[in-house]
């Protein structure tokens, strides 16, 4: 076994790899870039380098650089966690080269299975189930359109070299393949510099499953059972469990030995996984009709890695790092179990009402689940993280924030820890995907595993701009918090500390608050609050002219149990500066009380002007100046922390200049385009 490793990786992934290693007291080397030289990843190692600039292409992308870390810290391999260099052939031949083991398939393999046009011809080959479909090296695009006829519509194109859920196109009828032809060439160009694609039937209400399997170097494979990602969102995942709902062990045996044979056939070693498209002909009420055909094999540790560990009681990282130092698969098909059920939610920095658009900024507030971590594979609540409170989530690297993993003995048992989990994670700072987990798990088709990658789409009044505390709770409990630290202060003052309450701007009156008004901003309305104190010390507030009594109780561990009227709630509020962020049971929401003195003198946005809404590449415009354009029709695309973002106009008009050219990097804030809008009559 190796006494020293170097992880090429950041974030969540590194931090992982790292306690297992250390678990198996292997000493660890991170690198990191100018952003991640606090990160706790580096903490987390035993050693660190620093190997250059924020971007991937000046750090985590330059193999050069962290060959030479690994050689100058007498490390023996290097583990490339998911991402960056993990399925780069290149690197792996260099780390070779160089005496290193790389921690992953031999370089072969990467390039046998990096192409999903070329790996399906292999697969066909070695007999394991395709999606009807064309993937042959002919791009001429009068044949592609005749082998999409021959397939029926509607179908899918796909680069051939795409990943992370770009490069792919839906088409419905036969006139509109040409137009989306081209455009999935240039996007794939652009993404991937590579624009072969392959057209296959897209499948209708199809799920994602896909097989764990692991290889060693004396050529024995297992499959670890298989994975259902099919909540998605932009072809990417979003919540992932592990077993699949429905599947027979006939029916598991069928694609696990299917995926062995996908594996087998490119001499794999290592962790790698082999993704299935599964048709449903006999719907949800008939998982055994389901058909499963290849899609692609990601030959690398899986982002959803920890619902298999959890089910299966193994820690992969370390059946990597046995492997990888030449030792057999620690177990045989035969002593591989199922226990119980576990699920992963993918947390992310990003607005789901808002199409998605990642977010950045600091975490003021990372309040996590009671959990352990990775540290035991088999627990029921693990959170696996980056990120430390008061860290930032930079628009360098994608938007995960953590990643929460229950574990139950049913599906039941961990749909409800899930809940419990996520109703416990408070994050305050910046926009994150929290609430919206809560409302995709607890959705009908969630909780009854009615799932296709459909399941967004299908669940979307349920699962977007949802309001779950109410004004009349979150103003309560924004009065309530306020009288709580309001006292504690008070209470600090009479102890020694004089605190000035003339200084204070929250309306602090010396003889005891009887009367204040507050200004508040809900959901982008106004509304307004009064708050008695009566003279027999009873509560009272008036939220829009509805008068209620208040009571409150201010909890252990800063939680507050809140009444009003006839609502009742025990919650956490967080304030960052003018703006409460409210944690209850059932949800969390946001109220502001306006500090007006703190706006005097400001004005308002100007309208007309289209900005980054952050840091990124300019992709393509739309439009060109002169143009007339309508109110929310697409002007421009941007590329941000692995999205694609559409800016749209925010009101009638004409295109008088675009400032910038696609492939240009913009910073956030700047001005993309000059819109003329029609004058508001
Ligand atoms: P990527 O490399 O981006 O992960 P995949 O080929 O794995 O690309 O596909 C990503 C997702 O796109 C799948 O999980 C599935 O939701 C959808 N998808 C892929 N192929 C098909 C298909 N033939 N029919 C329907 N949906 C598909
Ligand atoms: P997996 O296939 O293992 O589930 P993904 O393909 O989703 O993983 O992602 C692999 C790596 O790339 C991870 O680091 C993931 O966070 C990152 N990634 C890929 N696509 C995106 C995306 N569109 N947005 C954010 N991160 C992404
Ligand atoms: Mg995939």
């Amino acid at each position: 076994m190796f006494t020293k490793i170097l992880i090429a990786n950041r974030g969540e992934i590194a931090c992982r790899v790292a306690a297992t290693a250390r678990r198996l007291a292997i000493q660890t080397v991170a690198v990191y870039s100018d952003a991640d030289a606090g990160a706790k990843h580096v903490a987390a190692c035993d050693e660190a380098i620093h190997i250059g600039g924020s971007a991937p292409k000046d750090s985590y992308l330059r193999w050069e650089k962290i060959i030479a870390a690994a050689k100058a810290t007498g490390a023996q391999a290097i583990h490339p966690g998911y991402g960056f260099l993990s399925e780069n052939e290149e690197f792996a031949q260099a780390c070779a080269k160089a005496g290193l083991v790389f921690i992953g398939p031999p370089a072969s393999a990467i390039q046998a299975m990096g192409l999903k046009a070329e790996s399906k011809q292999l697969m066909e080959k070695a007999g394991v189930p395709l999606v009807p479909g064309y993937h042959g090296s002919d791009q001429d695009p009068a044949l592609l359109q005749r082998e999409a006829d021959a397939i029926g519509y509607p179908v899918l194109i796909k680069a051939s070299a795409g990943g992370g859920g770009k490069g792919m196109r839906a088409v419905d009828k036969a006139e509109d393949f040409a137009a989306a032809l081209a455009s999935c060439k240039r996007e794939a160009i652009n993404s991937f510099g590579d624009d072969a694609v392959l057209v296959e039937k897209y499948v209708l209400r199809p799920r994602h499953i896909e097989i764990q399997v692991f290889g060693d170097t004396h050529g024995n494979y297992v499959y670890l059972f298989e994975r259902d990602c099919s909540v998605q969102r932009r072809h990417q995942k979003v919540l992932e469990e592990a077993p699949a709902p429905g599947m027979t062990p006939e029916l598991r045996a069928r694609m696990g030995q299917a995926a062995v044979e996908a594996a087998r056939a490119v001499k794999y070693v290592g962790a790698g996984t082999v993704e299935f498209i599964v048709e449903q002909p006999g719907g949800y009420a008939h998982p055994e009709q389901m058909k499963f055909y290849f899609m692609e094999m990601n030959t690398r540790l899986q982002v959803e890695h920890p619902v298999t560990e959890a089910i299966t009681g193994q820690d992969l990282v370390e059946w990597q790092l046995r492997v990888a130092s030449g030792e057999p698969l620690p177990l045989q098909q035969d002593q591989l179990r199922i226990h119980g059920h576990a699920i992963e939610a993918r947390i992310c920095a990003e607005n789901p009402d808002n199409n998605f658009l990642p977010a950045t900024g600091t975490l003021h507030v990372y309040g996590l689940p009671m959990c352990t971590t990775f540290e035991r594979a088999d627990d029921a609540v693990r959170v696996d993280s980056g990120v430390r409170q008061g860290d930032s989530i930079s628009p360098f690297y994608d938007s995960m924030v953590a990643k929460l993993i229950v574990h139950g003995a049913t599906r039941e048992q961990a749909l409800a820890r899930m809940d419990t989990a996520l109703a416990q994670t408070h994050i305050v700072g910046l926009t994150t995907n929290v609430q919206f987990l809560r409302h995709v798990t607890t959705s009908a088709s969630f909780a009854q595993a009615q799932l296709d990658t459909a399941l967004i789409p299908r669940e979307s009044a349920v699962l977007f701009k949802q309001e779950k505390v109410g004004l009349q709770m979150a103003t309560a409990a924004m009065v309530a918090q306020t009288l709580v630290s309001e006292h504690d202060q008070a209470t600090k003052a009479d102890a020694g500390g004089w605190i000035d309450p003339w200084a204070q701007r929250d309306g602090w009156r010396s003889h005891g608050a009887s009367h204040r008004e507050f200004m508040l901003e809900f959901h982008g309305e106004p509304h307004t609050a009064v708050f008695t104190r009566l003279h027999g010390g009873g509560l009272q507030l008036t939220v829009d002219g509805n008068t209620e009594t208040l009571h409150y109780t201010a909890l252990s561990g800063g939680a507050l149990d809140v009444r009003y009227g006839d609502l009742r709630s025990t919650l956490h509020l967080y304030k960052n500066g003018e703006v409460a962020h409210v944690f209850t049971g059932h949800g969390a929401t946001q109220i502001v009380a306006i500090d007006a003195l703190a706006h005097a003198g400001e004005t308002h946005a100007e309208v007309g002007r289209l900005t980054a809404p952050m840091p990124g590449k300019v992709v393509s415009f739309a439009v060109k100046a002169g143009d007339v354009v309508k109110k929310g029709q697409a002007l421009a695309v941007m590329e941000a922390m692995k999205m694609e973002h559409t800016i749209a106009a925010p009101a009638d008009g004409t295109v008088a200049e675009l400032l910038f050219a696609p492939g240009d990097q913009v910073t956030e804030g700047a001005e993309l385009l000059k819109l003329t809008t029609v004058a508001a009559s």
